[in-house]
């Protein structure tokens, strides 16, 4: 037997008793007579103790252990004399009595302990090295109760959980396909699922009710801190329902988690908000309700009054940062640095401070006291604060107030990692318009449906930016964790989608004849929605970096740097699959 216990389960009750152990060394110490040795696994660490005087052939052994050897200890449990409290086994220690190396380790390439000195790519390259961190594999374990609980709660709402397949034809997301070329068929491709969209709604069809599946989607988009190539989704999809009954599954699924994994209790249904609303008072369509300053429109009180910037603007809005008006110069300064960033592109902040002085902008010139007196007002402006004004365009300079709001939000730590304000957004327009090809994209995808009452338009090619979807997004601070939408069911109506977006019928039929065929045996009415797992994940985890959630992800350029993947194959292959490689 490699061993009898783990090295996180021994306790004082356990003294006396003969046990093996099987780890890694996590730390050697030798203080001359004595030498400890501190032995890791998953569940734990304990400690191993060698006496000179008891035993030196053992001792020196223990000497020689390197960092990260695998090591089987058998030896005798005892109370600690020094006893440690940061850890479960901290009272008592393993007098050694036989040591054996199962394997040597090289020296790791980085301190494997909670804090590391290793940098990313580093740590990458050695991912298996870097999991064996426990600020690491505690990840792993949230999101494996995670996914037992999402799988708890949806069976006991009696969803099936039913694999679709991997290998497909394309499922627009918004996003490139990966494409596996076939070999059998040289010159077609299959693609990867940017989600399993249409599956879901031919098990629909199929008349399964319910579904959901725990799946790896792919999409081949630039990456970000919160975005991988392959990502993992709890998809669902439900039959004979409308957008209410999936916003209550699934917020009793959400609070299941909250409930289960965190012990919060959410009694009130989450707030809603319009996808027009959040727009207009956060500027973002993914507000982070953990904090307010929304934004207030002041057009009426500041045009025609002799300042240009505020005279030329479609738009001029603002925030009341609470508190701030004491801000010295260099740190408003700092404000305008941010705002003008290329990433942001706005020209610039308006301030206004109530201070013990009064009100003070920094466009007094052109404003009376009186006049600052209405912004006030509009703000709730206290004594104390301080209001940013920023003017433009509409569009932009919400999308640039946004991001000052965010920026606010860390500067002032109002931005509580571990204070939760889930939001649904709901009522999303259906399509958006590019603005340079004026082409009409589907906002979520090309399956959801119109509302009833502006189906029409659609079919019509009417006003098509006014139509609105029964789309809807599940916002957690200011993260998007998930959204869906109630479907399309019947094949005219996904033609005049199709149409709308630009598919020729042909190409329509093409690509999605197989779903609008199933349409026209008996699909029911029906909706659902995915969350990002990897994501929620990481929310609980109350981290933003998704790639310590999962396991072997991806660098910020796609490549796995461990095994390097992408690379080249084999000539040979590329002949057998009919692919010539250009460069
Ligand atoms: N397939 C959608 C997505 O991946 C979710 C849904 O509409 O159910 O975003």
């Amino acid at each position: 037997m490699y061993r009898t216990h783990t090295c996180g389960e021994l306790r004082l009750p356990d003294a006396g008793k003969t046990v093996t152990l099987a780890g890694w060394v996590q730390r050697a110490r030798d203080l001359g007579g004595m030498t400890f040795v501190d032995l890791r696994d998953r569940f734990g660490i304990t400690q191993l103790s060698f006496n000179m005087e008891r035993d030196k052939a053992l001792c020196e052994q223990a000497r020689q252990l390197g960092r990260e050897f695998v090591v089987q200890a058998i030896g005798t449990v005892r109370e600690r004399e020094s006893k440690n409290a940061n850890i479960p086994t901290g009272e008592i220690e393993l007098i050694v009595t036989d040591l054996k190396v199962l394997n040597r380790a090289n020296t790791p390439p980085f301190t494997i302990e909670e804090e590391t000195d290793g940098g990313d790519e580093l740590r990458m390259k050695y991912r298996y090295l870097d999991l064996r961190r426990s600020s690491i594999r505690r990840n792993f374990e949230l999101r494996h109760r995670m996914a037992i609980e999402v799988r708890n709660y949806l069976s006991a709402q009696d969803f099936l959980e039913v694999e679709t397949p991997v290998l497909i034809k394309s499922t627009p997301e918004g996003a490139r396909d990966f494409v596996v070329p076939s070999r059998m068929h040289q010159g077609e491709f299959y693609a990867l699922p940017q989600s399993p969209q249409t599956f879901k709604q031919l098990l629909m069809v199929a008349g399964f009710d319910r579904y959901f599946q725990i799946v790896k989607c792919f999409r081949d988009e630039d990456l970000r801190q919160d975005r991988q190539p392959e990502f993992t989704q709890i998809d669902c999809e439900m039959a004979f329902v409308e957008q209410e009954d999936i916003l209550n599954t699934f917020e009793g699924l959400a609070k299941h988690l909250f409930r289960s994994i965190h012990g919060l209790e959410f009694d009130a249904p989450f707030p809603r908000m319009s996808f027009d609303e959040a727009m207009k008072s956060y500027g973002c369509d993914k507000p982070d309700l953990r904090f307010g300053m929304r934004f207030h429109e002041l057009n009426d009180f500041v045009q025609g009054k002799g300042f240009k910037v505020f005279d030329d603007a479609e738009l001029v809005v603002g925030v009341n940062a609470e508190g701030c008006a004491n801000w010295s110069r260099k740190q408003t300064d700092a404000l305008i640095d941010f705002v003008k960033r290329p990433q942001i592109g706005a020209t610039g902040i308006v301030f206004v401070k109530w201070t013990e002085e009064g009100l003070k902008s920094t466009v007094d010139k052109f404003f009376a006291h009186e006049q600052l007196q209405h912004w006030a007002e509009r703000f709730n402006m206290k004594q104390g604060d301080m209001l940013c004004l920023m003017a433009g365009k509409a569009e932009r300079t919400r999308k640039q107030l946004n991001e000052l709001r965010l920026h606010l939000g860390d500067l002032l730590g109002l931005r509580d990692p571990k204070a939760f304000k889930p939001l649904w957004v709901i009522d999303f327009p259906l399509l958006e318009q590019d603005e340079e090809s004026g082409r009409w994209h589907a906002m979520h995808h090309p399956f959801t449906a119109p509302k009833p009452e502006d189906a029409q338009k659609l079919i019509d090619q009417q006003d098509l930016g006014s139509v609105r979807a029964n789309a809807y997004d599940l916002v957690i601070n200011g993260t998007e964790i998930g959204g869906g939408s109630i479907r399309i069911h019947d094949r005219a109506m996904q033609e005049a989608m199709f149409r709308v977006l630009g598919f020729t019928d042909e190409d329509a039929r093409y690509k999605f004849g197989f779903l609008m065929d199933a349409f026209e045996y008996g699909a029911p009415p029906h909706g659902g929605c995915a969350f990002g797992f990897d994501r929620w994940v990481a929310l609980f985890g109350h981290r933003t970096d998704i790639r310590e959630f999962i396991a072997f992800p991806k660098n910020n350029a796609g490549r796995d740097v461990m095994i390097d993947a992408p690379s080249r194959i084999d000539a040979e292959q590329l002949t057998e699959l009919g692919i010539a490689v250009k460069s």
